[in-house]
């Protein structure tokens, strides 16, 4: 029993200093061994009972503090029975339940709110409950009264408060048990008034409350702590489930090899933005088109994955240049990238393209297999249209900035490209 307690404080411990310091997965495992194996001894393992004692903290404070405010009223309710049973020492009981046990009550329920320790308060309630017991001990008794062996009844009342109105974990509750019915024991020396068929009587009433109680705490907590597994299981399960979602929605969505928007998601993307863009009149939106300069030879020359390696790179350099909110860079297809601006004016997206073919000069690949510079280079075409305007279309947008991406190679290469007026109205160039 001592090991028990000796472990919830040190699990209490170990949850104030580590409270989610268990990987999601070695947990579930622990809680399905634990489902399976029964814990009789009311103790899940050590990682396990930290985080029951951790979640299960805010509500005991709850009700603690619910037994500690009720518990200072029927305290001092019990002076009526005082009166009746031992008026000599009445004054002596006043200034015990109202003076004495009164303030503590309150003011440990003020110190137990701000307490972090749980083992401590749990204890602290505790000791309230063994408080009220020495003092129903020690008036009856300095009392004469005749019915001051029968006052004793009234410990029955400290076991139920413990036991049934605290709720005390199981094994801080047997030995608060043992306390007061030992404390019944050591009242045969101190009380006067006992006689053999009193004593039986409320010996027998003490015994069968403790055992009755006992018995209920220890089923309750069982069930509670089954029931904690149970939610707990769920909620892991929920959130593998979560995760393997938003795992399985980032595979749908973003190209295996670069980490960049895939195709698909871009495409879904430039569609919601066209549509939000067309409602608004003048607002304009941006393609820049970006493809790796002789990059078939530079797999000839380097290797395949070498070439993939390359790409990682690029698209890494992309990205870090269009990182504006509402941007969005994608993977459109082999060593191909694209790019959507949102609300950029024309000057602006021209710079923005700029700045990428600079990033991918900066990156210092070499590539001996180019015909045109001994580094890997990127063209790009970038396109801008006013999606409310009249002959505008998203296909429109898209080849234009392919027209232009055309144009920066057929001029070296290495180069921003601007889509001609033409390809975006949709009338025929001359
Ligand atoms: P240009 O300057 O005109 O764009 O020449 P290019 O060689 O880059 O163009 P081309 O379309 O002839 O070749 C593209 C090459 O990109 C061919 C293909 O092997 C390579 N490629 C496409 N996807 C991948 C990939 O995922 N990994 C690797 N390593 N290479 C790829
Ligand atoms: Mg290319
Ligand atoms: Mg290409």
């Amino acid at each position: 029993m001592l090991d028990a307690m000796k472990s919830i404080s040190a699990a209490v411990v170990e949850t104030e200093a580590l409270p989610n310091a268990f990987p999601d997965q070695d947990l579930s495992v622990l809680v399905d061994a634990t489902l399976t194996d029964g814990f009789a001894w009311l103790r899940f393992p050590k990682a396990l009972e930290a985080r029951f004692l951790a979640d299960t903290a805010s509500s005991r404070l709850h009700t603690l503090l619910i037994a500690g405010t009720l518990v200072a009223f029927v305290m001092n309710l019990f002076l009526i029975s005082d009166k009746a049973m031992l008026p000599d020492v009445f004054d002596r009981a006043v200034l015990l339940r109202t003076w004495v046990l009164t303030p503590i009550c309150v003011v440990g329920m003020w110190v137990m709110s701000r307490l972090p320790n749980l083992f401590l308060r749990e204890l602290m309630a505790i000791s309230a409950g063994l408080m009220a017991c020495a003092m129903h001990v020690y008036l009856s008794a300095i009392s004469q009264s005749p019915h001051s062996a029968a006052y004793l009844t009234g410990l029955a009342m400290v076991i139920l408060y413990n036991n049934v109105f605290v709720r005390c974990r199981f094994w801080l509750a047997l030995p608060s048990t043992v306390s007061v019915l030992l404390f019944y024991v050591a009242s045969f020396w101190w009380v006067p008034s006992h006689s053999p068929e009193l004593s039986i009587s409320v010996g027998l009433v003490l015994l069968s409350t403790s055992l009755f109680t006992l018995y209920n705490l220890y089923t309750l907590e069982y069930e509670e702590r089954h029931n904690y597994l149970m939610a707990l299981r769920q909620r892991l399960l929920q959130r593998e489930l979560s995760q393997a979602n938003n795992a399985l929605e980032r595979v749908a969505r973003y190209d295996g090899l670069t980490q960049v928007a895939n195709r698909r998601h871009f495409d879904e993307f430039l569609a919601h933005l066209w549509e939000r863009a067309s409602l608004v009149h003048g607002q304009e939106l941006s393609i820049i088109m970006i493809d790796v300069d002789h990059f078939k030879a530079y797999n000839d020359h380097y290797g395949h994955p070498a070439g993939d390696a390359c790409l990682v790179k690029v698209a890494d350099a992309v990205q870090r240049c269009l990182r504006r909110p509402g941007d969005l860079v994608a993977r459109y297809g082999g060593e191909e990238f694209i790019a959507v601006l949102n609300r950029a004016p024309h000057a602006q997206v021209l710079a923005a393209a700029e700045r990428v073919k600079d990033a991918v000069a900066a990156l210092h690949l070499p590539h001996e297999g180019s015909a045109t510079h001994g580094q890997v280079t990127v063209s790009i075409g970038v396109a801008t249209v006013r999606p409310a305007a009249r002959h505008a279309s998203v296909e429109r947008l898209i080849s234009a900035a392919d027209e232009a991406l055309y144009q920066a190679k057929n001029r070296g290469r290495n180069r921003v490209w601007p889509a001609a007026e033409h390809a975006l109205s949709g009338e025929a160039s001359c």
